[in-house]
């Protein structure tokens, strides 16, 4: 194929255009995403997409636009940009507020030549309305069809927004309704692509979270304390930051099992999380439970000598031994041993560290069980 026989017409172009833009985002976004969380930064993903989202439209709006500013064909390139600002809008649904919005249009319309042309504060208002109408709708959708909001208000934004850009540089009616015809073709094209690519993006999300969870108390597992704890520990050796970990098992689960069923010992683990994680919530949200075993949890406190675990730990193991769980019309209820240590300067892998903590679970089970050793 040569350049002489690449009939291609601009619509098509633009259809490749607008879609590779938006699946650059999203390559982008991912990668940007996991950096940020194999880097343990916090930062949540949804600042990552709003910050990341209104950076990439922004540049390239302005780089398109640069192109053909002041020329008699600025207008060419509105489609696109309109279709930048309802991906934002409506799919990344960031809110804008207007202090930020108003100099970012009169930077444009500076830029654009523009601001000396009352069509151009029309259009200005234009844009703006339709943008909060997008993040209206993305907020409130219409229970079955969503799309039949999204594209009602697309396509009344869309008229009166070319309404003004004809009315600017005299357009034929011809133009006007064929620019207003594409920009509802890509707007139902966007609709489709990028619920397609967002889709696939939360299922690897939930892909992830499973990964990690556990599925029957829904609380982290093995693989994310073994992930996590090799971060803190280096992370504690490097800066000489405090690091303290408890482990605590339950006491003759098996006779709960046996006596109780398997069931009903399925809900003492769950209700055993659900008490583990309110008190944490209640103290300290970076403290960090996972479930490492059968019927053993491991508790991780990043920034924690050993004294300073001890009101906390306290709180867990009293609220635990008090518990009962309504089974049928039976009450159940049990007791937990714990063991508790600090990270120390013998220790050179998080396994050491680890043992050590496991070993004073031991030594609570080997003295009568129901109690705490912390050493
Ligand atoms: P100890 O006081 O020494 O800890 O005695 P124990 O009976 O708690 O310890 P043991 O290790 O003998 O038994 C643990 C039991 O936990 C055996 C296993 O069937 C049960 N278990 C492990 N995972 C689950 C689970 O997901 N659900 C239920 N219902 N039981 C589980
Ligand atoms: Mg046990
Ligand atoms: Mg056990």
């Amino acid at each position: 194929m040569t350049w002489s026989v690449w009939h291609v017409s601009p619509v098509i172009t633009s259809i490749f255009f607008i879609l590779g833009v938006f699946t650059l985002y999203q390559v982008v976004f991912d990668w940007l995403k996991t950096v940020v969380h194999e880097k343990k930064m916090s930062i949540s993903d949804n600042t990552v997409k709003s910050l990341f989202g209104v950076i990439y439209m922004l540049v390239f709006i302005f780089t398109m636009q640069s192109t053909i500013v002041g020329k008699s064909i600025s207008w060419e390139f509105m489609n696109f940009i309109v279709i930048a600002l309802i991906f934002c809008a409506y799919f990344l649904n960031i809110r804008v507020p207007i202090y930020f919005f108003v100099p970012i249009i009169l930077v444009y319309m500076v830029f654009n030549h523009s601001i000396g042309y009352w069509e151009s504060w029309c259009h200005a208002l234009t844009i703006m309305l339709s943008y909060w109408s997008f993040n209206y709708i993305q907020k409130h959708p219409t229970k079955s069809h969503p799309f039949i909001g999204y594209i009602i208000v697309g396509i009344i934004w869309g008229g009166i927004m070319w309404y003004f850009v004809a009315l600017k540089f005299s357009l034929t009616m011809s133009v006007f309704l064929q620019e207003w015809g594409y920009l509802v073709i890509f707007e139902v094209l966007l609709y489709s692509y990028v619920r397609m690519l967002l889709h696939e993006s939360e299922l690897k999300g939930h892909l992830e979270a499973f990964a990690n969870h556990d599925a029957l108390t829904k609380s982290e597992n093995y693989a994310a304390y073994s992930s996590e704890i090799k971060y803190l520990f280096a992370n504690s050796l490097r800066n000489n930051l405090g690091l303290s970990m408890m482990m605590f098992d339950i006491d003759h689960f098996k006779h709960v099992n046996d006596t109780y069923g398997h069931l009903a010992g399925d809900k003492v683990l769950q209700k055993a999380v659900s008490t583990t994680q309110t008190v944490i919530d209640d103290n300290d949200p970076k403290v960090k439970l996972y479930r490492t075993g059968g019927e053993e949890f491991n508790v991780v406190f990043p920034g924690y000598d050993l004294p300073a675990t001890e009101p906390i730990v306290s709180q867990i193991f009293n609220a635990l031994n008090h518990l009962t769980v309504r089974n049928k019309d039976q009450e159940i209820s049990f007791t937990v041993s714990m063991g508790v240590s600090g990270i120390s300067s013998t220790d050179k892998t998080p396994d050491d560290f680890y043992n050590r903590v496991d070993d004073n679970l031991y030594h609570s089970k080997k003295n009568g069980r129901m109690q705490i050793t912390a050493i």
